[in-house]
């Protein structure tokens, strides 16, 4: 029978447990450091085809694995093991409906913020609910984070792991305190980067414009999602620095990423942009649903069934 959320299922530690009865200790680093690294993958349930589609899981594991590497975590876990977990505990669940996957290689035991290991996993559904992604659709007021953006050279965004997030709720914490949704944060040269959970892209002429991976981005892949679906649709992209002021300048603007999908923003700064159904905006999140939910062929190769 379908969990209630209280009650789901996890996958922790090779064991499909109730989410009360997985326990890690207080003294690991994964608790007391921020070290672990982690994946949220979203999985779309289509109703006509009763079936539950996780997007991109390939280029999920693939991002997993590479932020494992860069902090040195050795993972006796293979991509297929990842997978395989994923699926048993989204089953165990019996979830009919959208659910973000929390998916987290951490490390246990009582080491340091030094410590070889050992390197757990567990595998968390998130019924989409309670994510950010039904948080504010109508579009998302933001303000230019007074913090910068961690960089490469002190705690890189190309690593998705705990620790990151503290910068990012630096951010957000200042934003909702201002009385703002959420922020942009500029890096250590000053250009546009990203939110703090999300990238940005621009709509400036009929083009997109997004800031490059080099400039403290997260190489996001809604980001790739969306720059491939602007190609279907003929729409030009420019991957680049981005100024301050292109910002306030832009006609659109949205944050985009698997749990904020395309969330349209309203303004920046109290600088207002367009946006309405006929939106360029608009056409783009119309174009994601239907790739994510699996009513458009073209992009099956990009989605895991998990049903039978
Ligand atoms: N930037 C940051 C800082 C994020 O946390 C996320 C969410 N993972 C994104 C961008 C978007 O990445 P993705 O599209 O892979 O979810």
């Amino acid at each position: 029978m379908k969990t209630d959320v209280a009650n789901r299922y996890i996958w922790f530690k090779q064991e499909i447990l109730n989410v009360n009865d997985a326990k890690i200790n207080v003294l690991a680093p994964t608790s007391q450091f921020g070290l672990n690294v982690f994946e949220g993958i979203p999985c779309y349930w289509n109703e006509t085809q009763q079936q539950l589609y996780a997007f991109r899981l390939a280029d999920h594991y693939k991002r997993l694995a590479k932020s494992a590497k860069l902090l040195q975590l050795d993972c006796k876990y293979t991509k297929e093991d990842f997978e395989k977990a994923l699926v048993d505990v989204v089953r165990a669940n019996e979830y009919t409906e959208n659910v973000s996957v929390r998916q987290t290689l951490f490390v246990d035991g009582f080491g340091s913020w030094g410590s070889d290991g050992p390197v757990e996993m567990f595998v968390a559904p998130i019924p989409r609910g309670n994510t950010s992604a039904e948080y504010n659709k109508q579009g998302l007021n933001c303000c230019v984070a007074s913090w910068r953006r961690i960089s490469d050279n002190t705690l890189s965004p190309r690593i998705k792991c705990g620790a990151n997030y503290i910068n990012s709720r630096m951010g957000q914490r200042e934003a909702l305190r201002n009385g703002y949704d959420t922020c942009i944060f500029l890096n250590e040269a000053g250009k546009v980067a990203e939110g703090p959970g999300s990238c940005l892209f621009l709509v400036k002429d009929g083009r997109l414009i997004t800031p490059q991976l080099t400039d403290s981005v997260l190489e996001s892949i809604t980001r790739d999602t969306v720059i491939k679906l602007a190609e279907e649709l003929g729409i030009e992209v420019q991957e680049r620095s981005v100024d301050r002021t292109e910002l306030y300048a832009s006609d659109e603007a949205f944050l985009c990423g698997s749990a904020m999908e395309i969330t349209p923003i309203l303004s920046i700064d109290r600088y207002k942009y367009e946006y309405s159904e006929e939106s360029l905006t608009s056409k783009l999140l119309a174009k994601y649903r239907s790739v994510v939910s699996g009513r458009d062929s073209k992009y099956q190769g990009w989605l895991t069934p998990i049903y039978k």
